[in-house]
C-alpha cells in the first residue's frame, strides 16, 4: 500500500483508534492530487459506518446503474474520488457516539473485530466460492453493524441488555435484543443493509450469520455460502482477538467447522495466521490496538517512528482567488500566500474572478476595489447572491479608509478591507484571522451534513425497531403492546364523542389438540391462517391483535352490541367452514368468540377486557365454537 507512510505519519499523531483515525487518512490523501480511487477506498473500506454510507450513496444516488455495488472499492470508483472523500469527511462518526456513548459498549473492540472479520472474510472468499474479495471484506466489516445501531439509538437500553448478557453475550446476546427490542442485531443488521441497497442474498446471509446450518437456508445456495463465510469469518476474527491461552480451544474448534464446511482444516489454519497478519498491518497503519502487547506499543508513539508535528497543518491551507487588473500586485500578493502555504490562483479581472469562483469553490477571495468593467464592490455583491459562493470570505482592497468607503464595501459583503499600500505581515494576520473564520464555517458545514446524513441512516433502524416492537413475527399482525396501546386511544376517543366501542377475544378450540396431533410447525401455519382469516373478514376500520398464544383481540370502533355480535359470527362460521391445509394435513379449527360494548358496567378498558373474557369463558364453557355476550 503506497499510502502506508502517510498513515503511518498519521497514526503517530496520537490520535487513536476511532473512525476518525480514517477520516485524517482520508483528509492526508486528498491533499495528494494524484491519490487513486483505489487507494482512498483502501482507507475508506476499514470504517463499517463509513463504508454504509458509501455504499448506499452509490446504490441510491444517480451514480446508480441498476447493479448494485457491495465492495467499497466498486462505490468509490462509481461515485468519484471527491464525492468519497466528501462524505468521509463529513462523518467522524465515532465523534459523536461519544456525545451520548452507550456505556456497556465498547467501540473500539466493535471496530477491531469488525476489521478482523473483514480481513477474514476477504481471506475465506477465496475457500468458500460466494462473494469476491472486495464484497466479503465489506460484509465482514457490516455484519455487525446492527450492535452499533442499537447502542447508538438507545444507548442506555442497549447498555442494560450487555449487562444482562454478560460474559455469555454471544450466546444470550440475540435472545435479549428480541425481549427488549423485537429484533436482534442480526435482523437490524439486514434490515440497513437492506436500506443501503445491497443484494438480497447479502441481506440474507447477514441475517442468518449467527447460525447458517440452523436457518434452513439451503444448503446449495449462495445464501448459506456466505452466511457461511461470515460465521467462520467471526470465529476467525474471535481467535485473532483473543489471548493467547485462550487460542488453543478456538482453533481446534475452528479446524472442526472447517472440515464440516468441506475446507481443508490445514488450508484454514494457514488463512488464519495470513488473515491474523493482515488484520494488525492493518490495525496498526490506522492506529488502532490489536493485543494488550500493541496497546502498549502504540501507546508508546506507534512503530517507534518520530513523531511528527502534532497538528497537522493541512487543515490551515487555503485555496485563495486574487483579482487585481494590476500584475505586479498580483505577483506580490500571490507570492506572500504562497510562502505561506496556501493555493494561490490569480484573475486579472472580477468577470474571470466570478467564474473562477463558482467553478473552484475557493476558501476565500481577496479582490481590488477599482478594476475595469466589473468592480470589486459588484464582484461581492454577485458573490453573496450565489447559494454556492455566498459564504466565502472576502477581503477587499481598498485605496481609502474613509467611512463612507467602507460602510459601501460591507453592505456589499466584503467581509474585510486592507488598505493600499499594505504592510505584508499586518496583511497576513489578517488572512490568519480569516482563516479561524473560514474553518469554522467548514466545521459547521460539515457537522451539519454528517448529522442529516447520520439522522436518515438512523431513522431507517429506528422505524424498524419501532415496527417490530408492535408486531407479532409469526402472523405479522399487531401485537399485545400494540393492542392495548390502541385499545385505550380508541376508547377515549369513543368517550370523547360518546360513541359506542366494542371488542371480542377469539380463541381458537383445543388449539393444544392440533399441535399435539400434528406438530407445532403445524400448529403454527393454523395460527397463521386464522390471523389471515380474520384479517379478511373483519371491516376495514376493526383492528386485529395478536393477543396471546392462540387468542386474537379484535378491536371494533363505532360499534354496539349488535353490530359486534354480527361481526362475530361472521368470523366464527368462516374459521369454521375454511379447512387448513398445511404440509399434507387437513383439517379444520374452530373458535370460541367473547365479546363486551362500554358500558356503565364497562367503564374502563380494563373492564372491558375483562368483560370480553369473562364471556369467552363462558363460551367454552357452553361448548365452544360460539360466540357469547358480556353480560
Ligand atoms: P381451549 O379450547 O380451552 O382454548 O383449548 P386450547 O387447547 O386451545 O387451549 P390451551 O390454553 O390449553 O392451549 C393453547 C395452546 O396453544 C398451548 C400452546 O402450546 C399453544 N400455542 C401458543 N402459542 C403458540 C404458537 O405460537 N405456536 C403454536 N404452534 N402453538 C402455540
Ligand atoms: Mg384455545
Ligand atoms: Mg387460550
Amino acid at each position: 500500500m503506497k499510502n502506508s507512510t502517510r498513515i503511518d505519519e498519521l497514526k503517530a499523531t496520537g490520535r487513536l483508534p476511532s473512525p476518525t483515525g480514517v477520516a485524517l487518512a482520508v483528509l492526508r490523501l486528498t491533499q495528494d492530487p494524484n491519490v487513486t480511487v483505489e487507494q482512498l477506498a483502501d482507507v475508506l473500506k476499514c470504517d463499517p459506518a463509513l463504508s454504509g454510507r458509501i455504499l448506499k450513496h452509490a446504490n441510491t444516488s444517480a451514480a446508480y446503474d441498476g447493479c448494485p455495488a457491495v465492495s467499497v472499492t466498486e462505490a468509490a470508483i462509481r461515485i468519484g474520488v471527491y464525492r468519497s472523500s466528501q462524505i468521509a469527511l463529513g462523518f467522524s462518526l465515532l465523534s459523536r457516539y461519544r456525545n451520548n456513548p452507550c456505556r456497556k459498549f465498547d467501540y473500539e473492540s466493535f471496530w477491531s473485530y469488525s476489521l478482523a472479520t473483514a480481513v477474514c472474510a476477504q481471506g475465506l472468499s477465496r475457500a468458500i466460492a460466494s462473494a469476491n474479495e472486495g464484497e466479503a471484506f465489506s460484509m465482514g466489516l457490516l455484519c455487525q453493524i446492527g450492535r452499533l445501531a442499537l447502542a447508538t439509538i438507545h444507548p442506555d437500553r442497549y447498555s442494560a441488555v450487555l449487562d444482562a448478557a454478560g460474559a455469555s453475550q454471544e450466546a444470550q446476546l440475540c435472545g435479549l435484543e428480541r425481549e427488549e427490542f423485537a429484533l436482534d442485531h442480526n435482523e437490524l443488521t439486514a434490515a440497513m443493509l437492506e436500506d443501503w441497497g445491497l443484494p438480497a442474498v447479502f441481506v440474507e446471509a447477514a441475517r442468518c450469520q449467527e447460525d447458517p446450518a440452523g436457518s434452513g437456508l439451503d444448503r446449495a445456495s449462495l445464501d448459506f455460502r456466505l452466511a457461511t463465510l461470515l460465521h467462520m469469518a467471526r470465529h476467525m476474527a474471535d481467535i485473532c482477538r483473543a489471548e493467547e491461552a485462550f487460542r488453543p480451544p478456538l482453533r481446534s474448534a475452528l479446524r472442526a467447522h472447517a472440515e464440516e464446511m468441506n475446507l481443508d482444516p490445514e488450508a484454514a489454519a494457514e488463512m488464519l495466521e495470513t488473515a491474523a497478519g493482515e488484520w494488525r498491518r492493518i490495525s496498526r497503519l490506522l492506529g488502532i490496538p490489536t493485543t494488550k502487547a500493541d496497546d502498549e506499543k502504540l501507546a508508546l508513539g506507534g512503530q517507534g517512528g518520530e513523531r511528527p508535528d502534532p497538528e497537522p497543518k493541512d487543515h490551515e491551507r487555503m485555496r485563495i482567488l486574487i483579482v487585481d487588473d494590476d500584475p505586479a500586485l498580483l505577483d506580490f500578493i500571490g507570492a506572500l500566500l504562497r510562502h505561506e502555504g496556501h493555493e494561490v490562483e490569480a484573475a486579472s479581472d472580477a468577470e474571470t474572478a466570478l467564474r473562477r469562483a463558482l467553478e473552484a469553490n475557493p476558501h476565500f477571495i481577496v479582490t481590488d476595489w477599482v478594476m475595469p468593467g466589473m468592480t470589486g464592490i459588484q464582484l461581492c455583491k454577485a458573490l453573496r447572491q450565489s447559494e454556492q459562493t455566498k459564504s466565502i470570505y472576502v477581503i477587499m482592497l481598498t485605496a481609502c479608509e474613509d467611512e463612507s468607503h467602507l460602510v459601501e464595501a460591507f453592505d456589499a459583503g466584503a467581509d474585510d478591507y486592507v488598505v493600499k499600500p499594505f504592510n505584508p505581515r499586518a496583511f497576513l494576520a489578517r488572512v490568519r484571522a480569516a482563516r479561524r473564520i473560514v474553518n469554522l464555517q467548514e466545521q459547521v458545514a460539515r457537522d451539519k451534513e454528517e448529522i442529516k446524513h447520520y439522522a436518515a441512516e438512523l431513522s431507517v433502524a429506528n422505524r424498524k425497531l419501532e415496527r417490530a416492537a408492535l408486531t407479532d413475527p409469526l402472523t405479522g399482525l399487531a401485537n399485545r403492546r400494540y393492542a392495548l396501546d390502541r385499545l385505550e386511544q380508541e376508547w377515549n376517543t369513543a368517550v370523547r364523542y360518546a360513541r359506542p366501542i366494542a371488542c371480542m377475544i377469539v380463541d381458537i378450540d383445543h388449539f393444544k389438540a392440533v399441535n399435539d396431533t400434528h406438530g407445532h410447525d403445524v400448529g403454527d401455519r393454523v395460527l397463521q391462517q386464522t390471523a389471515q382469516l380474520l384479517r379478511e373478514n373483519v371491516r376495514k376500520s376493526d383492528v386485529v391483535c395478536r393477543f396471546g398464544g392462540e387468542e386474537f383481540l379484535v378491536i371494533c370502533k363505532d360499534t354496539n352490541l349488535q353490530g359486534v355480535r354480527t361481526v362475530a359470527e361472521h368470523i366464527r362460521t368462516k374459521v369454521e367452514g375454511t379447512p387448513f391445509e398445511v404440509a399434507g394435513v387437513t383439517g379444520y379449527v374452530k373458535v370460541s368468540i367473547g365479546v363486551a360494548v362500554r358500558s356503565t358496567a364497562a367503564a374502563s378498558t380494563k373492564l372491558l377486557l375483562k368483560a370480553a373474557d369473562g364471556a369467552l369463558y363462558a363460551a367454552k364453557a357452553r361448548g365452544r365454537n360460539r360466540t357469547c355476550v358480556a353480560q
